[in-house]
């Protein structure tokens, strides 16, 4: 162009610019729309840019540089500012937001924006007096990170034969291959994980290393420092999780997108980094359903990383003792490539699982005397005890013993729990909303003083256990003994440095921890997650206890776990009783066939709320009529709306209307027309909704 200006000038308000450079800007709206401005220099698609947007100014990513613009181009505005302080976005960063804007069916702008650290895109960061060159600059004048040295790895470790074998397949995978790694717990899956890495890392290719859970992530730092190194010294490793500072997440940004990070360990956020030279993609513990995001886009960090591999004709690397139905399906049918790990690394055996039939025993504050007297017994031969219970608080309802009077949240349909605070003072908090209330002297119904804590959570449990068993040191992790920055980190220590006898905790010590000296696990109330009315209960309920299940003898042998139950029967029971994860596996498909559930199906779920459930049930059968007419609906089974289990949260109604289809395309295609006549239905029937494709939970 004739006469550009230096990107850095600002135009004069007076004089226009010579040239305008037409720009399609992607901002985090809840609009379906990309937004026109200009600038009076050429500008790379894939930079962030300042704008003002109605009376507020946003960052946006320029997603188009079209010769004109949509919109009337006097009406057009210029951009407040180019953000040049970080690259471009990358070709591959933009076609995989596409991507998934399409697929789960969002606009752009709510997929591009919100996966930046908040200070790359927080108008705040670049403006006013304080901004100082911006959030990049003031990273760089800040002291660096200190370095982490290289820690030499204690010990030699040598591969067993299924090991290599499985390590030999990744590295064979010549350009993209799924590799569904199916290990029992304690198989040493990591040490395959590694191993493949280390290939990829010495051609000069990064690695991106997802785990489930925040938690996990020191465990696995650890690891991947010790493991990944080349003379002597430590590949550098970046970490990305929601729990890290602000700064913290900006400067794993910057040194992913700079390629000087090699290694990438995050939880689900990580999908979207930046790695330009992405060579492997592991997902560990591919089942566990943290990998969806429940809120804004709800992606599938599994399904996105299978999609990242394809496009970049990388290895993706699944791993779990559990994998979904989904997964396991794909490598029976060959489209996944299946390895296994069958042995223990370490021991010769599992631990024996063993069931304890409660209609037939006698307890004691939940207990029955099987379970104690197999923790005495554990404790006697100094093991650890892990007391596995999934309800924290001190109990699940508190009740009038004269009237039958029950705490209940008065902005949900739901009973509110009893706390226990580290002071001791009780109160009752919705477990759904937040509500909390203090506990009542007396019932509000019929003035009775006798009330009384009904069923028991981890509070309780820890309270009777330090009770019974003299002398233990008992713990508890749970959401709130770690609610502080640090704290799940320091209690896990704890309990590696054997300073704990009995811990007692909720799924968050379900996963992954490798507890050297645990020679017991007990189960507490499993019954309570298997006749949910979701099709998938059963298989998290076996998930999960053969992860928990997984965390006892992983160093030596004669460990045991123990469950309590009330429906020996069930097969998910008797599927553990055998650890037998391809037997309850075959059943499940089978069933799911029969029915025409995923993975056999596919599903998109629409949930809207309103202050009142009739409007929200018109609303949803009204979008079912309209839906009719539309392109791809004769391949689309809507059900009929129905309101959830627990239909009212914070004072907001909810229900909910499933669509299903046996071919993917035609959903997707359905879905898109369907989202167009929802948007102004929603408005004339004044509820919120959302669109969930694969849903998790129904
Ligand atoms: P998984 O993730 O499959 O449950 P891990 O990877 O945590 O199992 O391994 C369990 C334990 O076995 C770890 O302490 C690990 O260091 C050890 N281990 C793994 N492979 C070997 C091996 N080949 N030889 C000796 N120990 C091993
Ligand atoms: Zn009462
Ligand atoms: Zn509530």
């Amino acid at each position: 162009m004739s006469n550009p200006i230096p990107a850095q000038v600002e135009p004069k308000q007076s004089t226009e610019p010579a040239s305008k450079y037409w720009l399609r800007v992607a901002l985090d709206v809840p609009l379906d729309d990309l937004f026109d401005y200009y600038h009076d220099a050429a500008v790379v698609i894939g930079s962030r840019v300042l704008v003002h947007f109605g009376r507020r100014q946003m960052v946006g990513v320029v997603v188009e540089t079209p010769a004109q613009p949509v919109f009337e181009a006097k009406h057009v505005k210029a951009i407040d500012m180019l953000l040049d302080d970080t690259a471009p976005l990358s070709a591959a960063s933009l076609q995989m937001a596409h991507f998934a804007a399409s697929y789960y069916q969002r606009p752009l702008g709510e997929v591009l924006l919100p996966v930046l650290p908040l200070s790359l895109r927080k108008p705040a960061a670049y403006t006013g007096k304080r901004a100082a060159g911006g959030p990049v600059a003031r990273l760089r004048k800040r002291r660096k990170a200190a370095a982490k040295t290289a820690v030499a790895d204690p010990e030699i470790i040598v591969l067993n034969a299924e090991q290599q074998a499985a390590v030999q397949h990744i590295h064979a995978v010549d350009g993209h291959q799924t590799v569904l790694l199916h290990g029992i717990t304690g198989s040493g899956k990591t040490e395959v994980y590694l191993a493949a890495a280390l290939k990829v890392l010495e051609q000069g290719k990064q690695v991106l290393f997802m785990v489930p859970e925040i938690n996990l992530t020191p465990q696995f730092e650890q690891a991947l420092r010790r493991r990944l190194q080349k003379d002597g010294e430590a590949y550098p490793v970046a970490v990305l999780h929601s729990g890290l500072s602000e700064g913290e997440r900006l400067r794993s940004w910057l040194s992913l997108e700079q390629g000087e990070a090699r290694v990438l360990l995050g939880t689900r956020l990580s999908i979207f980094a930046p790695l330009a030279s992405l060579g492997l993609i592991i997902v560990d513990e591919e089942h566990d359903t943290s990998y969806k995001q429940q809120e804004g886009l709800r992606y599938s960090a599994r399904d996105l990383a299978i999609w990242r591999g394809h496009t970049a004709q990388v290895p993706v690397v699944l791993g779990s003792a559990t994998p979904s139905m989904e997964s396991w399906a794909h490598a029976k049918e060959g489209r996944y490539q299946l390895c296994s790990l069958t042995q223990r690394a370490r021991t010769q055996s599992l631990p024996e699982i063993r069931l304890v039939d409660t209609r037939r025993a006698q307890l004691e504050e939940g207990f029955s005397p099987q379970f104690l007297e197999a923790m005495q017994h554990c404790l006697d031969n100094k093991q650890q005890v892990l007391v596995f219970l999934n309800r924290r608080g001190y109990a699940p309802v508190l009740s009038c013993t004269s009237c039958g009077w029950l705490s209940q949240c008065k902005r949900c349909s739901a009973y509110t729990v009893l706390h226990r605070s580290k002071g001791g003072r009780t109160y009752l908090q919705c477990h759904h909303c937040g509500y909390q209330a203090a506990v009542p002297r007396y019932c509000p119904d019929c003035r009775d003083q006798d009330l009384k804590a009904m069923g028991r959570g981890t509070q309780r449990v820890e309270e009777f256990l330090a009770e019974h068993f003299t002398g233990a040191r008992v713990m508890r992790i749970d959401a709130d003994s770690t609610r502080l920055k640090g704290s799940a980190e320091k209690l896990f220590s704890e309990v590696h440095a054997g300073n704990v006898d009995i811990l007692v905790g909720t799924q968050m010590v379900s996963k992954g921890h490798d507890f050297a000296n645990l020679g017991l696990v007990v189960v507490l109330n499993a019954d309570s997650q298997l006749f949910a009315q979701d099709f998938r209960a059963p298989e998290r309920l076996f998930a999960q206890l053969m992860q928990v299940a997984g965390r006892a003898g992983r160093h030596t042998a004669g460990a045991r776990v123990l469950i309590q139950t009330g429906y020996p029967e069930q097969v998910v029971y008797q599927s553990l009783l055998r650890q037998d994860y391809a037997g309850f596996a075959r059943v499940t498909l089978e069933e799911r066939k029969t029915v025409g559930l995923p993975p056999y199906s596919y599903q998109a779920l629409l949930t809207a709320d309103a202050p009142e459930l009739a409007r929200v049930l018109s609303f949803l059968t009204v979008a079912k009529e309209q839906a009719q007419t539309l392109t791809g609906i004769q391949h689309v089974q809507l059900y009929d709306p129905v309101p959830l289990r627990i239909v009212r949260v914070a004072n907001s109604e909810r229900a909910q209307l499933l669509a299903e289809s046996q071919h993917r395309p035609a959903l997707q295609q359905f879905l898109r027309h369907w989202r167009h006549v929802l948007t102004p239905l929603a408005k004339e029937y004044r509820v919120r909704w959302v669109l969930e494709v694969d849903p998790l939970e129904i």
